[in-house]
């Protein structure tokens, strides 16, 4: 039986673990050929043996977002590899917990080279190998917090704000050439950026604050960017997606 991404080559970034990793294993199900990259080498590679295991198809790149030559690479890889591009998830993405005056310049400098710039030379390395498949879809990961305010995370707000106005630009730069530019935007997701950096009192605030009481499974992230990378979403172009349990709802 055909899956929803048969014949289409997709390349996560952030891959090793977390949402990143439930997105690989999903597209791969569902008939696509993945490029997982990451920086977290031993985890990416184990990731891609368990797809293999399972008869899917995945390749694991050593990619630091941060990097212009790791982009250029890992897209060279994918069309090496697998001959062609047409889904990019701009996914990787640290968590930063601290207010103005107490973010240092270094700090704000790391989570916006990771967070902003990544997504920004995603893209740029990217949009050429989609063009020549003739189109093409791209899911920028943002977050509530790309949205509505929260005390003491300015460089990581500031990071997913400019993903969120990114994914709006690009969507309309590239519209004529058919490739999509969509975001989405999880609440609270039980991932190891969330259960090893969020103090265990901020975490239960955030569930509290949550509508559905509870913290999304980066499956349900997962099946929200699976609908986002396949045709089915041809219509869809710079939108932003909330899976949040109703977080901004409120
Ligand atoms: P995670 O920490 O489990 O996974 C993030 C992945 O990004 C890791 O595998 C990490 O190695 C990778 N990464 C970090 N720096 C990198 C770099 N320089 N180059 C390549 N890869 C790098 O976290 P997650 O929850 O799976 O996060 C995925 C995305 O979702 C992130 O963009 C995050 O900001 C966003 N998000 C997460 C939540 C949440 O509650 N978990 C909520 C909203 C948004």
């Amino acid at each position: 039986m055909a899956g929803r991404l048969t014949g289409k080559v997709a390349l996560i970034s952030g891959a090793a673990r977390g949402q990143g990793a439930a997105e690989a294993k999903l597209f791969a199900r569902e008939g696509a050929r993945v490029i997982a990259g990451d920086i977290l080498v031993e985890e990416g590679q184990a990731l891609v043996r368990s797809i293999r295991d399972t008869g899917g198809e995945a390749t694991f790149v050593k990619l630091d977002v941060t990097s212009e030559e790791s982009w250029k690479a890992t897209v060279e890889t994918a069309l090496s590899t697998y001959g062609r591009l047409d889904i990019l998830v701009n996914n990787a993405g640290i968590l930063s917990l601290t207010g103005v005056e107490e973010t240092t310049l270094e700090q704000w400098n790391r989570v916006l080279a990771i967070n902003a710039t990544g997504v920004f030379l995603g893209m740029k390395y990217s949009i050429p190998a989609l063009r020549k498949s003739g189109g093409g879809s791209i899911i920028n990961i943002s977050s509530i917090w790309g949205i509505g305010g929260v005390g003491a995370s300015i460089a990581y707000q500031a990071s997913k704000g400019a993903v969120r106005t990114m994914t709006k630009s690009a969507a309309m730069q590239y519209v004529k050439e058919g490739i999509r530019v969509n975001s989405v935007h999880p609440g609270i997701i039980t991932t190891p950026m969330v259960t090893e950096g969020v103090p265990e009192e901020m975490r239960k605030a955030i569930i509290a604050a949550t509508p559905m009481g509870r913290e999304g499974k980066p499956e349900e992230v997962a099946n929200v960017v699976l609908f986002l990378a396949s045709d089915e979403a041809s219509f869809v172009t710079g939108a932003e997606y909330l899976v949040d349990g109703g977080y901004l709802a409120q």
